[in-house]
């Protein structure tokens, strides 16, 4: 159906190169457990190769007029959508969500390219009165230089979509270590740019682990800014790393979403959300729902309707266009949701649906979990308030909105939440008082549009955003010009004429 090279090598400096070790691993379709391609376990010897070839693109890629690094971009989304089935079936095979979502994910990535390619005639900055005369004062963003970005297996083609785009617009030489389950969509990306005529260096992708690899480029005093998403765990270590160097860093941490129901809300639309957002990409998804708080009128009516529709859940490899549900990433992903599950139950919450690992009957040897519901789930639990990253959902009951919205603020991430309800005053008081950096009204917890930032509060990140122009403040520092025609010394703030 579709090529996969056997093997894959780095992209540095323009070319296609071996790492500098004969060290491999397996890339496993989650969906079958078959291998679909080996890709190299790089050595810090190989960032380092990668850090010399985007020092020196970047000083001549800078150089080159926004509007034309932007044309390259316009280039590469048009690629992207020239190939979007090709790059959809590729992801499906190597991150598992159906293919109907691997399109949608693919259609991120062109909507950034042609956003970002976009910013290339703007990049904004500010012009504004000097408080002298004969004086000028502006302010623009200049690129950051070498930047390192380090991806996640969940969106393995959107995420550096958010990171790369801009930054490559922005003037910046990029340094990609996607993560090891995923690296097709990174060698795709690559020829992509490669096509494009994006000059040597400017995009260098070095395949392998997060300790070799991401850690060299943590420790690189030349790669000036590190932009990270991933687990919670692993981001703070980066940041204390970044920290101490004084390094740019931007984290995206994940969430533990909810959706709340309030009393008012229309039932049929708030399931359709709760399932789409809790069941999609098998909850592998930072903004994925994991908890429904529901008012306690029409808890009993929305678990009804919830199991009957979780019951119609086709399960299994996402090529086949019938399936709604995919596997779980790799086997350590299904264990680490099982475990939560036998959590839940110890913690004397009420497992209605799924709660199982189960094989599809056609490959067996994939990494399924059964779409999973809970109730009577207490606030204070484990289940309510750790990323799970599954098809596991629990339903806790409230009483009020007031305390709907203090549940959802009270866990230790801030990503995303969602309210169903009809009632004007309650949909303003609740996207005023939920404190996640997104927030859906009547609508699920997933469905980011790439001209708005993402991100989140709390543990989901630093105070950063991807996506959006919010993205451009990661990958550029504001540089502040006067320009004095006056042709005398003028002191700011002492030589102001009365
Ligand atoms: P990680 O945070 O370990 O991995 C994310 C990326 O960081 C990968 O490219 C990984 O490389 C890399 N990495 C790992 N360790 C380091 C390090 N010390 N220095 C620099 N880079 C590093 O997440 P996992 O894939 O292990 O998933 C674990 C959990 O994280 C999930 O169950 C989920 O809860 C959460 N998660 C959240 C995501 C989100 O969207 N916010 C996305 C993915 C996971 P490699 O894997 O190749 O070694």
């Amino acid at each position: 159906m579709v090529d996969i090279e056997k093997k894959l090598v780095n992209y540095i400096d323009g070319e296609w190169v071996l790492p500098d070790r004969n060290n491999y691993t397996a890339v496993v379709n989650p969906a079958t457990g078959q291998t679909i391609t080996k890709v190299p376990l790089s050595s810090d010897n190989d960032v380092k190769a990668a850090v010399k070839s985007a020092k020196k693109a970047q000083k001549r890629w800078a150089l080159i007029p926004a509007p034309q690094r932007a044309e390259l971009l316009y280039r590469v989304g048009s690629m992207m959508k020239e190939r979007k089935e090709h790059l959809a079936k590729l992801l499906t095979m190597e991150n598992g969500k159906v293919l109907e979502e691997a399109r949608g994910e693919v259609q991120e990535g062109i909507d950034m390219a042609f956003y970002m390619a976009g910013e290339g005639r703007r990049l904004f900055g500010q012009t504004t009165p000097s408080e002298l005369k004969n004086k000028f004062a502006m302010s623009v963003r200049a690129p950051v230089g070498v930047v390192g970005i380090i991806t996640p297996w969940n969106f393995p083609i959107a995420i550096a979509t958010w990171k790369s785009f801009p930054a490559i617009v922005a003037g910046n030489a990029v340094i990609w270590k996607p993560a090891t389950e995923t690296p097709i969509m990174a060698y795709e990306l690559a020829k992509i740019f490669e096509e494009a005529g994006l000059p040597n260096g400017v995009l260098n992708v070095v395949f392998g682990s997060g300790s070799d690899v991401g850690e060299a480029m943590v420790a690189d005093d030349d790669i000036r800014v590190i932009s990270f998403t991933g687990s919670n765990e692993t981001g703070r270590n980066i940041a204390g790393k970044c920290g101490m160097k004084l390094k740019k860093v931007s984290l995206e941490m994940g969430g533990k979403n909810a959706v709340i129901v309030m009393d008012d809300a229309d039932l049929s639309l708030a399931v359709e959300g709760i399932l789409w957002s809790a069941f999609g990409t098998s909850g592998q998804r930072c903004t994925a729902c994991s908890r429904v708080i529901v008012h306690k009128d029409v808890k009993e009516e929305l678990t009804e309707r919830l199991l009957t529709e979780m019951e119609k859940l086709t399960i299994g490899n996402g090529l086949d266009e019938s399936i709604k549900v995919g596997p779980i990433i790799n086997q350590g992903a299904l264990e680490k949701i099982d475990r939560y599950v036998q959590i839940g139950r110890q913690e004397g919450a009420m497992l209605l649906a799924g709660g199982y690992t189960l094989h599809d009957e056609k490959d067996n040897n994939g990494y399924y979990y059964a779409p999973t519901l809970f109730t009577d789930v207490d606030r204070t639990m484990r289940i309510a308030k750790e990323e799970i990253f599954g098809p596991v959902v629990s339903l806790i009951e409230v009483d009020s909105l007031e305390e709907a919205i203090e549940i959802n603020n009270e866990v230790s991430y801030g990503l995303s939440s969602s309210i169903f309800t009809q009632n004007v005053n309650q949909v303003f008081a609740a996207q005023r008082d939920l404190d996640t950096g997104i927030v859906y009204v009547n609508a699920g917890t997933i469905g980011a549009e790439i001209h708005l930032p993402f991100g989140g509060t709390k543990g989901t990140g630093n105070g950063h955003r991807d996506s959006g122009l919010a993205a451009l403040d990661v990958f550029t520092e504001w540089k502040s010009v006067y320009v004095d025609f006056s042709g005398k010394l003028q002191r700011a703030q002492i030589d102001i004429e009365a």
